[in-house]
């Protein structure tokens, strides 16, 4: 695997590959991997003739600037990982290379970024689609690879790949999570003992309001069961549970719930703030 942290050495590097023969998949993350991430990276391999990761924890997404300076960064690590899951050119800029001035470009993504963790965190999904789009345009992928985990960041990039025309196709990978249900995520790793014995209830919790809903039971009667089945931990402070159509996001608080849609939750943990959801098909 290479490394390169410039564009324009990037760029030399994978023109040499671009040829009708051969597809280029494209992973972006923000590093601090874990067995999600690298499943991603994996499926990119075996799909493409040259996978390309990115590394970047790109400041204008970052909303609350201590979230940023605590974001674990751990890059030799990373590079050791992406080698052994098959990762062919990483990707890692830094922030004068990525912004050399402050960006003015702002994004409106409509209903979809005023919903969720739109509402709790302010232009966070335009910093997403601007650095995406700088990556898009830097990586020119054939495909490229999102986890369910970020679900809501899934339909802000298909939005984006639709409305800018990127030729790309994009890929929605399901959530890995660890054997006691929690998703993974590079924040796992900032819990304390006690916030991490307590993190799976955020997936049981979820997952019970699916079968009340399943079993014809209304939002209210899942959002209950989501909250008593919280309040059994005095770590974990509910943000938001919220049933939603899978489509666009947007709240259903209808008596009846029919497949498909979204359940999704975010909640703080002390300092660390975890999401997850699942989708309900027909
Ligand atoms: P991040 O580094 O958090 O920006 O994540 C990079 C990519 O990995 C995003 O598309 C995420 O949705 C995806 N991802 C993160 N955690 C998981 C997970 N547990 N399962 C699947 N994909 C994930």
């Amino acid at each position: 695997m290479q490394t390169f942290d410039t564009i324009e050495s990037f760029r030399k590097h994978v023109s040499g590959y671009r040829n009708p023969g051969k597809t280029i998949g494209f992973v972006p993350t923000m590093g601090a991997l874990h067995t999600g991430h690298l499943a991603l990276v994996r499926r990119c391999k075996q799909e493409n003739g040259l996978a390309v990761c990115s590394i970047y924890v790109n400041p204008t997404q970052f909303n609350n600037p201590e979230d940023l300076r605590n974001y674990p960064r751990t890059l030799e690590a990373d590079r050791q990982l992406l080698q052994e899951a098959g990762c062919d050119v990483l990707f890692a800029p830094t922030d004068a290379e990525m912004y050399p001035q402050a960006p003015h470009l702002k994004m409106d993504f409509g209903s979809l970024e005023t919903v969720l963790e739109g509402k709790f965190r302010t232009g966070h999904f335009n910093g997403v689609g601007l650095v995406v789009a700088k990556l898009f345009h830097i990586v020119q992928p054939d495909t490229a690879y999102f986890g369910q985990k970020d679900l809501q960041q899934c339909l802000v990039i298909r939005r984006l790949i639709r409305d800018l025309s990127f030729p790309i196709e994009m890929k929605i990978h399901p959530t890995v999570r660890e054997a006691d249900g929690l998703a993974m995520s590079s924040r796992n790793r900032r819990l304390t003992p006690a916030q991490r014995a307590a993190a799976p209830l955020l997936y049981q919790a979820l997952s019970m309001a699916g079968q009340v809903l399943a079993g014809g039971g209304t939002v209210e009667a899942a959002t209950k069961t989501v909250e008593t089945h919280l309040s059994q931990s005095g770590e974990i402070r509910l943000e938001y549970f919220e049933v939603a159509d899978s489509q666009n996001l947007s709240g259903i608080t209808s008596a009846v719930v029919v497949p498909p849609y979204a359940l999704c939750i975010a909640a703080h943990l002390g300092l660390v703030r975890l999401i997850d959801n699942i989708l309900v098909e027909p």
